[in-house]
């Protein structure tokens, strides 16, 4: 099958060529007839100025930009692959990324361009770096758009680089294919979206908020970019009142920041019609302080790199009807994704049992580039094996279990991490919570709480250990727990676990 999914702009500027395509904070910057003539003489540039012939990778390391946009479409529509770099990794992790992908050319933006530079100096860096706000990007526009470049449905088009909250990050191939069903994904399960809504890209569009571009530009939405390219609780009540019909994606972090910012300082979230979250755990407590500041406008999706943001999904609708057992899930399989909990042989247990998560549909991504043995292992007998432990209910909802690797066994006992962390936040002095095992000659392992103070909260031991014992089985209650003034995480905002045993 041929495709490109630069196609989904077209369309869009022939049906709605006077709406506002691209914003950067209140001014609107080009409607998507201009930002279709942008695309296609850019695509030129590519091809003819930069001399990049189809299936070359291109580079994106940029902070949330309009050019990000027009860069990543301009790529499809030359028949290019595009590697989005989160922009918070180190020089090294780049270096590690422009090799495995021999990336052909990267675009940076400025605050960012001195570490490309670094990255670049090893003899495998790009060839062509360019600065997306200087004049020689501007040159790249050609005077005639270059043809759209039909590609093959199982073609790169996206470079997705795991954040790797252990090891050496892989390169997920995400096709044509994959995109087009990721695109669709999202009207199916996950929200509405109508010709001039809009959605805010306040989380990095290296990773899923860029992900949603595609359904918002099928759309005829406009992409607002926030002026400090960041996630700043303020500036996005205010976008929500400039354009109403307003959606985003948030990880659970930064929904709670938005959540304490409205509930501290007051905020109209009138205009913000969709927040959803994901890629990472909320706790039940979170998303009902959630809803109760901020009503019903919250919708949930699990996904990961390997199948983007497409596994399950809860919507708003599920959200407003919810029971504590719901809301504690990740929702349910998306239409057209197959998603099974299996036992250690695959086979598919019944709804209780829990096992490791596998996933199959047209979301699942080619494989991991260069790398076979992984893509072999991941993709076993045509399944995605996520690595995420989990368990449906009776009603077809899917509950998250900690990864076999957070799993503590105390006294012969699975004690799931997550569990005692959803009762621990039940404290109102608790902020945040990271529960983790420490190696114990008597029990093996036993519980370490990392606690995470309100400010000016106080919390003490002794009513953390009456609330555990009001709410879980003794022996998983934490045997020490130690007050800390941040969880380390990683660039996308993941706990990272592996550090706190370090630190135990
Ligand atoms: P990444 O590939 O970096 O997006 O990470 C994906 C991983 O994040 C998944 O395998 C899950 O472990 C976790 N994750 C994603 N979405 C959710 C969610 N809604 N709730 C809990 N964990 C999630």
């Amino acid at each position: 099958m041929r495709t490109n999914l630069a196609h989904l702009l077209q369309r869009t500027a022939r049906h709605h060529p006077g709406l506002p395509a691209v914003a950067r904070g209140d001014s609107a910057l080009h409607d998507f007839a201009s930002l279709a003539r942008r695309v296609g003489r850019l695509a030129r540039g590519l091809r003819e100025g930069l001399g990049l012939k189809p299936d070359d990778r291109v580079a994106l390391v940029m902070r949330n930009c309009p050019q990000y946009l027009e860069l990543l479409l301009a790529c499809w529509h030359a028949g290019l692959a595009a590697v989005p770099v989160n922009a918070k990794l180190h020089p090294r992790e780049l270096e590690f990324i422009f090799a495995d992908t021999a990336a052909a050319a990267c675009f940076v933006t400025a605050d960012l361009a001195e570490g490309v530079a670094t990255a670049a100096r090893a003899a495998t860096g790009p060839a062509r770096i360019v600065d997306v706000d200087s004049a020689d990007y501007g040159r790249l526009f050609a005077d005639a758009s270059l043809s759209l470049v039909e590609r093959d449905a199982d073609a790169a088009a996206w470079l997705f680089y795991t954040s790797g909250t252990t090891g050496k990050p892989k390169g997920v191939v995400l096709t044509q294919r994959n995109l087009v069903a990721a695109t669709l994904a999202y009207f199916s399960d996950v929200d509405h979206i109508a010709a001039g809504d809009a959605i805010l890209h306040a989380a990095p569009m290296s990773h899923g908020s860029g992900l949603y571009i595609l359904p918002h530009l099928a759309r005829g939405a406009c992409q607002v970019i926030p002026e400090s390219g960041a996630f700043e609780p303020a500036e996005i009540f205010a976008a929500a009142c400039r354009w109403p019909g307003l959606s985003m994606f948030a990880a659970p972090t930064m929904v709670k920041r938005l959540v304490d910012f409205a509930a501290e300082k007051g905020a109209d979230p009138a205009g913000l019609k969709t927040v959803v979250y994901g890629g990472g755990p909320m706790y039940v407590e979170d998303i009902k302080r959630a809803m109760a500041v901020l009503g019903n406008r919250f919708a949930q999706i699990y996904g990961q790199g390997e199948s983007p943001m497409t596994i399950t999904a809860m919507d708003k609708a599920a959200h407003a009807v919810a029971d504590d057992a719901m809301l504690a899930s990740v929702g349910r399989p998306y239409l057209g994704v197959e998603v099974l909990v299996a036992d250690a042989a695959g086979r598919p247990l019944p709804p209780g049992g829990i096992g490791e998560i596998l996933v199959r549909g047209d979301t699942v991504m080619a494989g991991y580039l260069n790398n076979p043995e992984a893509t072999a292992k991941t993709l076993a007998g045509g399944w995605l094996h996520t690595g995420d432990m989990g368990c449906f209910d009776e009603r077809g909802f899917l509950t998250l279990k900690d990864r076999s690797k957070d799993l503590i066994i105390s006294g012969g006992s699975n004690i799931y991490p997550r569990e005692v962390e959803e009762v621990l936040l039940r404290h109102p002095g608790v902020a945040e919570v990271s529960v983790v095992g420490a190696p114990d000659p008597e029990w093996g392992e036993i519980v370490v709480a990392f606690v995470v103070r309100r400010p000016a909260a106080a919390v003490h031991e002794g009513d953390l250990d009456a609330l555990c014992l009001d709410h879980i089985a003794r022996f998983k209650r934490p045997k020490r727990y130690r007050f800390v003034e941040g969880l380390p995480k990683n660039a996308t905002g993941k706990v990272l676990k592996t550090e706190l045993r370090r630190a135990l």
